[in-house]
């Protein structure tokens, strides 16, 4: 629920506004799912939402400690189905990872999460329930720590739900992260991007774009079929950004496919003067055929490439691939063989 929706139902036990506001504080801010434990509510009003509501955050099923500190989270909801979470430690900050849907409907070719199809949306609760969870895991103060909508889904078509989590996360009564912590990621979803543009407060945008021409990215990323690039960029262009923000354009580079001299020269083409900067992404192994990694040397010559050409770039560090929690590895596969997609039902 809404800080509102909550206040609502409170109003209708107490005439204290002040409750419904601990009562949201309790649960987002603290992790706490027992009425009988909110000790500075009172007792009444505890035993009368008690008797009509359940507070449920997602459950920590499995924890899988990567051996550069990442740790992924399964997380089984209500309803059975599950989903999982990324903690990532950095130098001098944490960002946790987190998921919009449970599966993806897009279909990238390069993406592990899009072999399971789309399960079903998360709802508000069960995308800020994440970071509820992983934040208590961890003792993370609010604010310690960055959010990335980039665990599975495309948070874009889950737009309501995800803005309504957006709202839960930075409502300064619950968790209080601040806006420009939270980065939104999409593979394109134009008509979204325009919403998202008209929102005030809105999350950070980053757009996953990994091929530079229609003909190759219609073939890794569907999505473009029905946006082609012209249309995402003309999007992108329209955004009104605050002082000294950047949309970030996330590349995956595929060995010998995207990765060329002119890759590079297109990519910095299609961002001409547009204030972003460019993460490259080392494919990360999915079992999927026909795929590698461009390597590192490569990966640098092409960051700078861009760099050469006024474009701001860096390689995306690989977090927590030897327990499949990097990027695009999402797809709840079973931990003892890490290959066969455990139930999700
Ligand atoms: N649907 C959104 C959110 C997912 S973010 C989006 O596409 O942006 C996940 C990021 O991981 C995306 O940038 C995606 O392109 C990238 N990715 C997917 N599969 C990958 C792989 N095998 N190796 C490296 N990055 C991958």
């Amino acid at each position: 629920m809404s800080r509102q929706a909550l206040a609502r139902v409170v109003s209708e036990f107490s005439d204290k506004p002040f409750h419904a506001r601990q009562l949201f504080s309790w649960i987002y801010g603290r992790a706490e799912t027992d009425l009988a434990k909110m000790s500075n509510l009172p007792r009444s009003l505890r035993a009368s939402l008690a008797e009509r509501f359940v507070i449920a955050h997602p459950r920590v099923e499995l924890r899988q400690s990567s051996r550069d500190g990442s740790v992924k989270y399964l997380l089984r909801l209500e309803d059975g189905k599950a989903v999982e979470a990324v903690y990532i430690p950095e130098k001098t900050r944490v960002t946790l990872c987190i998921s919009s849907q449970i599966g993806c409907p897009l279909g990238c070719t390069f993406c592990l999460t899009a072999k399971m199809g789309l399960v079903r949306n998360l709802t508000p609760g069960e995308i800020a329930g994440q970071v509820t969870v992983l934040a208590a895991e961890h003792h993370l103060a609010a604010n310690a720590y960055n959010l990335v909508f980039m665990g599975m889904g495309e948070p874009l078509n889950n737009y309501d739900q995800v803005l309504a989590a957006f709202h839960l996360l930075t409502d300064l009564e619950g968790i209080g992260i601040a806006a420009r912590h939270i980065t939104l990621s999409t593979a394109g979803v134009v008509p979204g991007i325009r919403r998202l543009a008209r929102e005030n407060p809105r999350p950070r945008l980053a757009v996953s774009l990994s091929a530079t021409t229609d003909a190759l990215r219609d073939e890794f990323m569907p999505i473009n079929r029905a946006y082609p690039l012209a249309e995402l960029f003309a999007s992108l262009r329209e955004l009104p950004l605050a002082p000294r923000e950047k949309v970030t354009l996330e590349y995956v580079l595929l060995r010998g496919m995207n990765d060329r001299r002119e890759d590079a020269h297109r990519l910095a083409s299609l961002a001409g003067k547009l204030p972003l900067k460019v993460n490259l992404i080392p494919y990360n192994e999915t079992w999927r055929e026909g795929y590698a990694a461009t390597p590192l040397e490569s990966a640098r010559s092409f960051r700078d490439a861009l760099l050469d050409r006024k474009i701001s770039a860096s390689i995306r560090r690989r977090r927590g691939a030897d327990i499949s929690a990097a990027c695009g590895q999402l797809a709840i596969l079973d931990p003892a063989t890490l290959e066969h997609p455990v139930s999700v039902a």
